[in-house]
């Protein structure tokens, strides 16, 4: 069989731990036999990062920039029991954080669907895509606590030195206050990374926020999404066959409940905080999240929206069997591949993520799978396989 060619390489981030172990189980058994794979390899495993004073991490942000689509390996955020463990310079910073800093993107988290796996909602059919925005908000806040009486106010002290107030509360007793703040360039980038989303994956787009009770705060969210809508995405979504709906979170919230799925949700930052947890664990399982950070000005780095699965990493240390489920691993690279074959015009490429992620659903589907799944199925006596075992039974259907 002739391998798949490819034209452009994708940027390779390799990562830590279980992952690190399933990284290299996927590429040798799924990808290597059937594509010519041409990656440019940055090593961001802790050891590497702390080698290279976390450049590595810079430098792969960067390629990513160079060549739009990125597919990237779990990795250790540094804390103080990893300082030791590895021995670290320094406490590293979140290489997720430093590289969404350094893209401006949204990250979107999406279920994977399987049947045998039910989502807890039931009419739940298809995905919900959550996209948070990841600035500002109480997560950028500052607080205070009100000992007793007195005035808070809001204060703009703008560069020439003129004050603008606005009153929060006169306190007649003890109490607490909180400012907080977001940036029209981050609204918009933000929006726009969704747009760009919902484009590429034909789903339509919700937004909801509080505006009816945060009339500048949250209407300053609505606007900004509608006046980029207006502007720019009105005509491709209608070419698309996709719409954009804006409407209140509580009625977003009572509509989700309701509907079948297939739409991305675009939620603020404490929304999308909380949504996202919510909406993974109806659908089932922190194993079955892809997640994608999409930059507004159109790169793509995908990933597994779990982490590096560190206790099974130390019974595989020890030599035993571990059944690490490597499904959201598989749905990056896929996902990371079949952009790239967009963007190239290489539709063999497309064509095979396509393939992979059929033959991963149905290896699940006919009833194999990693133990984390086998506990959470509504199918009888399901075949729990070990990490490798579960890897090779979807080569074997691949092949098929
Ligand atoms: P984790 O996602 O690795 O594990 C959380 C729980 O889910 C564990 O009980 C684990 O057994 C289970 N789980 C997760 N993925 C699984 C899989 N594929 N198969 C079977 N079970 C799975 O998160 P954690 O334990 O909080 O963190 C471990 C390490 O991962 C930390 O060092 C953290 O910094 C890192 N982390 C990285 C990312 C990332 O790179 N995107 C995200 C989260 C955590």
């Amino acid at each position: 069989m002739e391998k798949i060619q490819m034209t452009t390489p994708l940027v390779e981030m390799d990562g830590d731990e279980m992952t690190r172990i399933l990284w290299k189980m996927i590429k040798d058994e799924l990808l290597l036999p059937f594509i010519d794979l041409k990656t440019e390899y940055y090593d961001l495993g802790l050891e590497h990062r702390n080698e290279t004073n976390d450049q590595v991490t810079v430098d792969s942000a960067n390629a990513t920039k160079k060549y739009g689509v990125a597919v990237k390996c779990a990795t250790i955020t540094p804390n103080a029991a990893r300082m030791t463990e590895y021995n670290l310079k320094e406490m590293w910073k979140s290489p997720n954080g430093t590289i969404r800093a350094m893209l401006d993107g949204t990250v979107f988290r999406t279920p994977i669907v399987v049947k045998g796996i039910e989502p807890c909602v039931r009419n739940w059919k298809k995905p919900i895509t959550i996209a948070r925005h990841a600035y500002g908000d109480v997560y950028k806040n500052a607080e205070m606590r009100i000992p007793g009486p007195g005035k808070a106010e809001l204060v703009y002290t703008a560069e020439d030195g003129t004050e603008t107030r606005e009153l929060i509360h006169n306190f007649t007793g003890a109490g607490v206050i909180q400012g907080m703040h977001n940036l029209d360039n981050s609204i918009e980038s933000f929006a726009k990374s969704c747009f760009e989303y919902a484009l590429s994956t034909k789903q339509d787009l919700w937004f909801a926020s509080k505006d009816t009770i945060s009339k500048k705060y949250d209407h300053r969210f609505k606007d900004i999404f509608q006046e980029i809508f207006d502007a720019e995405y009105k005509e491709k979504f209608a070419e698309a066959g996709i719409t954009y709906f804006y409407t209140l979170i509580d009625d977003a919230v009572a509509r989700i409940m309701k509907a079948e799925g297939g739409f991305i949700w675009a939620c603020k930052n404490y929304d999308g905080d909380v949504m996202s947890d919510m909406v993974s664990s109806a659908f089932g399982s922190l194993a079955m999240m892809t997640s994608v950070l999409v930059s507004p000005h159109g790169y793509y780095e995908y990933e597994a929206a779990h982490g590096t699965v560190q206790r099974h990493y130390y019974r595989h240390l020890k030599g035993e069997e571990t059944s690490t489920n490597s499904v959201a691993t598989i749905f990056a690279w896929t996902g990371a591949l079949r952009k790239r074959g967009e963007m190239d015009g290489n539709a063999e490429l497309s064509a095979f993520a396509d393939r992979l992620e059929k033959a991963t659903i149905a290896t699940i589907e006919s009833g194999k799978m990693t133990k984390d799944l086998a506990l959470i199925t509504t199918m009888e006596n399901p075949t729990v396989l070990n990490s490798r075992d579960f890897i090779l039974a979807i080569r074997e259907e691949l092949e098929k």
